[in-house]
């Protein structure tokens, strides 16, 4: 990068970085930890980008710490094609709508929160996407690295994405609770003022639109796009 003079670099963090102990709405400044070795691979980057922004002067860093994606892109044509048994919650979702699945295991309903289930800032990516743009805009127009929360500032619980979900696409979603999954915090949710502030940016959409545009993609796409496209390895 330094050969070819990049001193511009967007970075796809996570809100992984937060660890377990955050208390919720999170700012950019709360301590930083890796849970797993994921969390670690981002921690490791933003590091060293904060490293490298130091002794290059001239260099323009943001780190942009995703809360929850989910949706799809309002064409049906870019979606999120989970592969195996999704380990997140809304591929789950639309894959228990599209009878790939029988049936959403919710783990644990006996958290500190409105329900008992775990609360996530949930974000389309289409704001998120936006929140990239808002990012190189800014940063071709600053120095140094600086980090920023894009998620919404809203929690939603699993129950409740549920509910937006069957009232969004008229699907039924049928669950079972069981136990937590080890590792899970009870609430997760972006304190995204800082965003807002130096990015101009704010995400727009709802969970019923996430849910919508979610659904859309699996709709269409019911096998994922194995079933809408001939690779050219097949
Ligand atoms: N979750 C669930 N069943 C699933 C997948 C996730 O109940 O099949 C719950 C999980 O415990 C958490 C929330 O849904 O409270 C969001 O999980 P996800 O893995 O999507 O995001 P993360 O926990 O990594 O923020």
């Amino acid at each position: 990068m330094e050969r070819h003079k990049v001193h511009h670099l967007v970075f796809s963090s996570s809100a992984t970085v937060y660890g377990l102990n955050s208390k919720s709405p999170i700012p950019e400044y709360a301590s930083l930890s890796a849970t797993n070795p994921y969390g670690r691979t981002k921690l490791f980057i933003e590091e060293i980008l904060r490293d490298w922004s130091i002794t290059i002067p001239e260099s323009s860093i943001a780190l942009l710490r995703y809360f929850n994606p989910v949706g799809a892109h309002s064409s049906d044509l870019i979606g999120e094609d989970s592969q195996g048994i999704p380990n997140n919650l809304m591929p789950y979702i639309t894959q228990v709508a599209a009878g790939r699945k029988e049936i959403l295991t919710i783990f644990g309903n006996d958290y500190d929160t409105v329900d008992g289930t775990g609360v996530r800032d949930y974000i389309h990516v289409m704001d998120l996407a936006l929140g990239h743009v808002k990012s190189l805009e800014y940063i071709l127009n600053s120095r140094g690295c600086d980090a920023f929360n894009l998620g919404t500032g809203k929690g939603t619980s699993v129950l409740e994405l549920v509910e937006a979900f069957e009232l969004a696409t008229g699907q039924q979603v049928p669950y079972q609770i069981s136990n937590r999954r080890p590792g899970d915090v009870a609430t997760c949710c972006a304190n995204p003022t800082k965003a807002k502030n130096k990015l101009s940016w704010e995400a727009t959409r709802d969970v019923v639109e996430m849910c919508r545009d979610s659904w859309n993609w699996q709709r269409k796409n019911p096998m994922g796009y194995l079933s809408s496209y001939i690779r050219p390895c097949d």
